[in-house]
């Protein structure tokens, strides 16, 4: 792309004057004015071009204007632009039955939603319907959306300012063995733990008044945490015995992120509901959902499912969801995904590790990984402090600008870097891109001299 300095003036006026942004102070911010884009690049209006390791907010699986999307929303806008829920569209019902095929054996239905905190709503209101309890239960170091029920699952920061929201919701620790909150020393001690924990908070919250347990399966922008073995299982089980529904939040993680259409699935195991969005189509067009399994659909076949919206199923949207489906069965991006994930970005963390003394911790699946920064190895002191932002936050500001400067635009969050570029981004731009935040660890081992 040239340089356009006029529009990019232009752009960021406009900007600036009009647009009130999300999770900002707004005279604190400087929203970077983005020209174009293309796989797993896009370029500002200065001619800068960045590799996009954040997948713009991890949704972008299948890149900045693939034609196979592009042409699968000019199709449908050239058919049918738009069609309200309460009819049937071929596209919503083709979305619904290739999502269905993909899940495990007795989720046949889906509700669709607009985005992701929807989604998580959604399934939350099935479950308080089906089992006629009112508590949920939901991890420490999560997200699940901003809105007023997924906000108060959400266990990060986010949640403070916005409480109190759903009364109805209470917080446990999920497993993160680099900071066991269990003191455990090995993978199944953590996971052993943590179910033990997560047993206790059943019981003392009141087994008969807890509805639902929302977990995201691998925990995203909180930290790239991968349950140990045997830890959903035991939630599954868990669910089992209290008569809880277990709600998978793969907003982040379905769609190919790790290698799987859903990530439970490399865990063998199945949840009561499924959560998506992001990656269902790449989030060209705001896209959502729930996938039901069959005990569930079920309660609704006779009783009145007490939600809605106007743009459930958007057939612009779905078009794009069918497009995708074609795309990752065409190119084998679930395969791509697994290989370049352990035969590329996996050493080259390990390497980093090795060179870094920032580096205290590398972990993650497929396209999903993260560095996790300390000042100390030995104590795991966090190189910047949990919530750090402005001054705090120096030295991963610093780490995240000179990736920029190298070309790559990185996804970071406290004392984090993740690894989550596009699922199509090509071998050598994928080494490149590492590269450049290895180089930029500099940054961050300079803050420990
Ligand atoms: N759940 C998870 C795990 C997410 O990562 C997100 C968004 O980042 C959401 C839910 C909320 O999705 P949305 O922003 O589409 O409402």
């Amino acid at each position: 792309a040239l340089p356009d300095l006029d529009a990019d003036a232009r752009v960021r006026a406009d900007d600036r004057s009009h647009v009130f942004h999300s999770w900002s102070a707004q005279a604190l911010i400087d929203p970077l004015p983005v020209a174009a884009g293309e796989g797993a690049t896009f370029w500002d209006y200065a001619g800068n071009a960045y590799l996009d390791f954040s997948s713009q907010l991890v949704n972008l699986n299948l890149g900045h204007q693939h034609p196979d999307l592009v042409e699968a929303i000019q199709r449908q806008a050239g058919r049918l632009a738009t069609i309200q829920p309460s009819m049937a569209s071929d596209v919503r019902g083709e979305l619904a039955r290739r999502i269905a095929d993909v899940a495990p054996d007795g989720f046949e239905k889906v509700f669709f939603t607009n985005g992701g905190a929807d989604a998580n709503e959604n399934a939350v209101r099935m479950a308080r319907a089906v089992t006629g309890r009112r508590k949920v239960l939901s991890a420490y170091r999560s997200y699940h959306g901003n809105t007023t029920t997924a906000i108060s699952l959400t266990g990060d920061p986010r949640r403070w300012a916005n409480e109190p929201g759903d009364g109805s919701v209470a917080h446990f620790f999920g497993p993160y063995p680099y900071r066991s909150a269990f003191h455990a020393t090995t993978p199944e001690e953590e996971s052993q733990r943590a179910l033990e924990h997560l047993e206790q908070v059943i019981v003392l919250e009141g087994a008969s008044t807890i509805a639902a347990i929302v977990l995201e399966t691998i925990v995203g922008t909180n930290g790239v945490l991968v349950p140990p073995a045997g830890y959903l299982a035991g939630v599954r089980a868990l669910c089992d015995k209290y008569g809880i529904v277990w709600i998978a939040d793969e907003v982040m993680v379905g769609f190919g992120r790790v290698g799987e259409w859903f990530a439970f699935q490399a865990f063998d195991v199945a949840p009561d509901l499924i959560t998506f969005a992001k990656g269902v189509n790449s989030g060209y067009v705001p896209l959502g959902g729930v996938v039901i399994s069959e005990r569930i659909a079920a309660h609704f076949d006779t009783v009145s499912f007490p939600g809605g919206l106007t743009y459930s199923g958007h057939p612009l949207a779905c078009a794009v969801g069918v497009a995708t489906f074609e795309v990752f069965e065409r190119d084998g991006i679930l395969e791509r995904v697994r290989d370049l994930g352990k035969r590329v970005v996996e050493p080259h963390l390990r390497d980093m590790a090795s060179r870094h003394p920032s580096v205290g911790d590398i972990r993650g699946m497929g396209l999903f990984w993260a560095i996790e920064l300390v000042r100390d190895r030995g104590t795991r002191e966090p190189l910047v402090p949990f919530n750090a932002s402005g001054a705090d936050a120096a030295p991963v500001t610093a780490v995240a600008a000179a990736c920029k400067r190298g070309g790559v635009w990185p996804f970071t969050h406290f004392n984090r870097v993740h690894v989550a570029p596009p699922l199509v981004i090509s071998e050598d731009d994928l080494g490149r891109g590492l590269d450049v935040i290895d180089g930029a660890l500099d940054e961050a081992d300079a803050a420990l001299a």
